[in-house]
């Protein structure tokens, strides 16, 4: 499977952008205040000790994807989470010199952008380590997902969410969206299939225009997963509105981003939350008691790969293997 996430414009992610909340610091088991945290718990729980635990903020993840998944009912290839050092970090690597791009990188706009990518689990050097603590602090807290089914978070995210439940499970909601309707398929199918012979900035523009309604649907469908879970939706547009006056981010439309604005995106979730909303959960609840419910050996089961820094959920029942 390629591992890059699908590519169909200047902006190769589908990602949230929502926002930020205070936060804490230090959320890493490899920290000694942590490490003297896991052992006073494994002294006190006397069951699980020894085994590697992913990072504080992919345990909130895991927390709240949970639900989300069961009360949902939703089963589907696995879906893998992760934590990204963030979209600051090139600038930040290119900063302390340890970015080796060459020129022609360099000349096309991106330089050092693996650095986004890396785990901020991974630090061998002070000079490494400062990257991540500027990318931690001063990062753009987004979450993305790729089309192959893996969701990460720039850590930042958890520094200004801090432990904003109903923040993450609108965003995570929202991330979900994306990759169970397979936007990023649709797009790259329409970029490279339809549209191929479209000038280029038509073809641009087309692009915007699906990726924004994508946005907007993966907004609406947020809201719709967190009632069925069984929370308030209005976070989820108080999480659209803290965002955006945490980003300060007031920019009018621009026609040719993957994000629609603040305002149009504030007055989506809006109108959606006054009625659409209601008539889609009495629908969604009235095919869920034809279905019966959740199906059985289709809960979530998760696993924490230490070497990938991957936290990965299965929803479809484990296959039998004939003797
Ligand atoms: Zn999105």
């Amino acid at each position: 499977m390629d591992p890059q996430p699908v590519s169909v414009s200047s902006r190769p992610l589908l990602h949230a952008g929502l926002g930020r909340h205070s936060g804490r610091q230090g959320a890493w088991w490899g920290a000694p205040a942590q490490a003297l945290g896991a052992a006073l718990g494994c002294a006190l729980a006397l069951a699980g000790c020894g085994e590697p635990q992913p990072p504080s903020e992919l345990r909130q993840v895991q927390a709240v994807s949970d639900q989300l998944l069961r009360a949902n009912g939703i089963r589907t290839t696995p879906i893998r989470f992760a934590l990204e050092a963030g979209e600051t970090a090139p600038y930040w690597a290119q900063k302390a010199g340890l970015c080796k791009a060459s020129k022609q990188e360099t000349d096309a706009g991106d330089a050092c952008e693996h650095w986004a990518h890396l785990s901020p689990a991974d630090a061998e050097t002070p000079a490494h380590r400062q990257v991540n603590r500027l990318s931690y602090l001063l990062g753009t807290a987004s979450a993305r997902t790729y089309a192959h089914g893996l969701i990460t978070f720039d850590r930042s995210f958890f520094l200004v969410h801090g432990d904003d439940q109903g923040a993450l499970r609108c965003v995570v909601a929202h991330e979900l969206t994306h990759f169970l309707r397979r936007h990023g398929f649709l797009s790259s199918r329409a970029v490279n299939g339809a549209w191929k012979d479209l000038p280029e900035q038509q073809r641009q523009r087309a692009l915007a225009t699906l990726s924004q309604t994508q946005e907007l649907a993966a907004d609406r469908n947020a809201m719709l997963m967190t009632a069925i879970a069984g929370h308030d939706p209005v976070l989820c547009v108080q999480q659209l509105q803290n965002g955006a006056q945490l980003d300060a981010d007031y920019a009018p439309e621009a026609p040719l981003e993957s994000h629609p604005g603040y305002v149009r995106r504030l007055a989506s979730a809006r109108a959606y939350l006054k009625g659409p909303l209601q008539r889609d959960l009495a629908a969604w609840r009235q095919a869920e008691g034809k279905r019966g419910g959740l199906q059985e050996g289709s809960a979530p089961r998760w696993s924490w790969d230490p070497n990938d820094q991957l936290l990965t959920v299965r929803t479809l029942p484990e296959r039998r293997v004939s003797p």
